[in-house]
């Protein structure tokens, strides 16, 4: 298809972007790595923090315009888009304000005269998804430009607006040319700069075939790779837990972003037979309460997904279900009017033999379990291959904490599904990724903490 402005609300095609070609890939590396080994590298923290932190206030500045593109390139609900472009601002302040403090020189204890220094590595390739299109790239650009890295940004086709915004606001920010660099290329093309010597560091958020395939590229060539893939967040609602905040939190955390998120609630595990069947009630009552409709429209709640083909696959998954015993509790059909819309949806009876239990919805497709005790809730929540995030819901917040420590995943979120702040770390475990995005542990991915010890 190539890079391409399609509505999601009307699925019209509104705009096509030409590919790059081969010679003007390589000739953004050659310029992004000249540009780094000719001065970016060696500005102070400082000064790089500035562009940074002016790309914050331009972005704030022009905020209106900004939150426009996920609507119309990802059928994102308005309001929702505006929280993202917030979050983005917030994040690119952050590690403008923090940035010295976070690569400042560390002593090592016990080690008298020996320092650590946080030295950048060099061009990074970013390889980035849809479904928060400005978010994804800040995860990497904020942190690794604030570093004295340069970055390569490879967006995902189906929001290249939302690509030349982002791109926009480093060149108005004062960021000379090949500090960072939006690519319009193709998933081979990724593969040949990845080959490339210049390309120093690999990011990846995606998919996990994505994630496995960008992954051994890197391996190959000796690269450090970070991959922030899939996940199927589980929820767990303990027997202590306020069923009503429950059922909202649910709610949102799985109808937020249409569902596309790698850390929407995908799983509910309640405990308790009674309160499972009361909150799976309540789950179908707010369900069918939803507003569907225009992101543009003030009082839409579920907006579209993001194509034609995404809503195709969720459909194949939850026949798929149903075929293998599953129950669709609610919903679980195409929404008949124009656009790329699905039913938010239940699944119930999903067992350790059914394709659903393992795999990745991708949209408002909520698995729905009911165990006897949390012993059965933790061994449930760990049975995936899946790590990215969790959800623990329980009045007894020190108990919550006990529970969170045994779950198998890179992040869990008590009492709340909202969970993003610029200087959390963001990222799994098991096949849910390798390394974190954000945080003093995401700005140390992609350095070179460098051993000087002086006698
Ligand atoms: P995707 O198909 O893997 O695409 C992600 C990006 O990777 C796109 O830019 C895509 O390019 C590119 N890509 C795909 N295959 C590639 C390959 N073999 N080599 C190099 N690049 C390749 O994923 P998606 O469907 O857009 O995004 C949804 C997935 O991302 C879900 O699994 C979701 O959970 C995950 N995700 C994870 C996080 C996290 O932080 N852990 C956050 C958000 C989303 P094209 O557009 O050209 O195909």
């Amino acid at each position: 298809m190539g890079f391409s402005t399609i509505n999601p609300n009307t699925g019209e095609l509104l705009k096509e972007f030409p590919m790059q070609a081969d010679e003007e890939v390589f000739a953004a590396l050659g310029t992004a790595d000249r540009r780094f080994r000719g001065d970016w590298r060696y500005r102070p923290v400082a000064e790089r923090a500035r562009i940074v932190g002016r790309a914050a206030e331009i972005l704030r500045e022009q905020r209106d315009e900004y939150a426009q593109y996920p609507v119309l390139e990802m059928g994102k609900i308005a309001r929702f888009s505006y929280f993202e472009v917030d979050l983005v601002a917030d994040i690119l302040a952050y590690y403008a304000e923090h940035g010295e403090r976070l690569l400042a020189e560390q002593a090592i204890p016990g080690e008298p005269g020996a320092v650590l220094v946080s030295e950048p590595i060099g061009p990074i390739l970013a390889i980035e998804p849809w479904n928060f299109p400005f978010y994804q790239l800040v995860r990497v650009a904020a942190p690794q430009l604030v570093a004295g890295n340069v970055v390569l940004m490879k967006h995902a086709e189906n929001v290249p607006q939302c690509a030349l915004a982002f791109a926009r606001l480093f060149e108005e920010a004062g960021a000379p040319e090949g500090v960072y660099t939006n690519l319009f290329c193709s998933v081979d093309q990724v593969a040949d700069l990845i080959d490339d010597f210049r390309v120093r560091g690999v990011a990846l958020t995606g998919s996990e075939r994505a994630g496995a395939s960008v992954g051994a590229r890197a391996g190959r060539n000796l690269k450090k790779v970070i991959l922030e893939l899939g996940g199927s967040d589980p929820a767990l609602i303990l027997e202590r837990a306020p069923l009503d905040h429950a059922v909202d939190q649910v709610v949102m955390g799985r109808t937020y972003n249409s569902g596309q998120g790698c850390v929407n609630i995908k799983r509910v595990i309640v405990v308790g037979r009674e309160r499972g069947e009361t909150m799976l009630a309540a789950l179908k009552e707010k369900f069918a309460a939803i507003t569907i409709g225009d992101p543009t429209d003030e009082a839409t709640q579920l907006g579209p997904l993001t194509s034609e083909r995404a809503l195709d696959g969720l459909l194949e998954q939850i026949q798929a279900a149903e075929a293998a015993g599953a129950t669709i509790a609610y919903g679980g059909k195409r929404v008949d009017r124009p656009g790329f819309f699905l039913e938010p949806t239940i699944i119930t009876g999903i067992d350790e033999d059914n394709p659903l239990f393992h795999q990745e919805a991708f949209g408002p497709v909520l698995s729905f379990y009911i165990v006897d005790d949390e012993e059965e809730a933790i061994a449930l929540a760990n049975a995936t291959k899946y790590g990215l995030g969790a959800y623990v819901f329980d009045a007894d917040t020190a108990h919550a904490k006990e529970i969170a420590s045994r779950i198998e995943s890179g992040m869990v979120y008590v009492n709340s599904c909202f969970a993003d702040s610029p200087g959390l770390p963001f990222g799994g475990v098991k096949n849910s990724g390798l390394g974190r995005e954000l945080s003093e542990i995401g700005i140390g991915e992609f350095l070179n903490r460098k051993l000087i010890r002086v006698a």
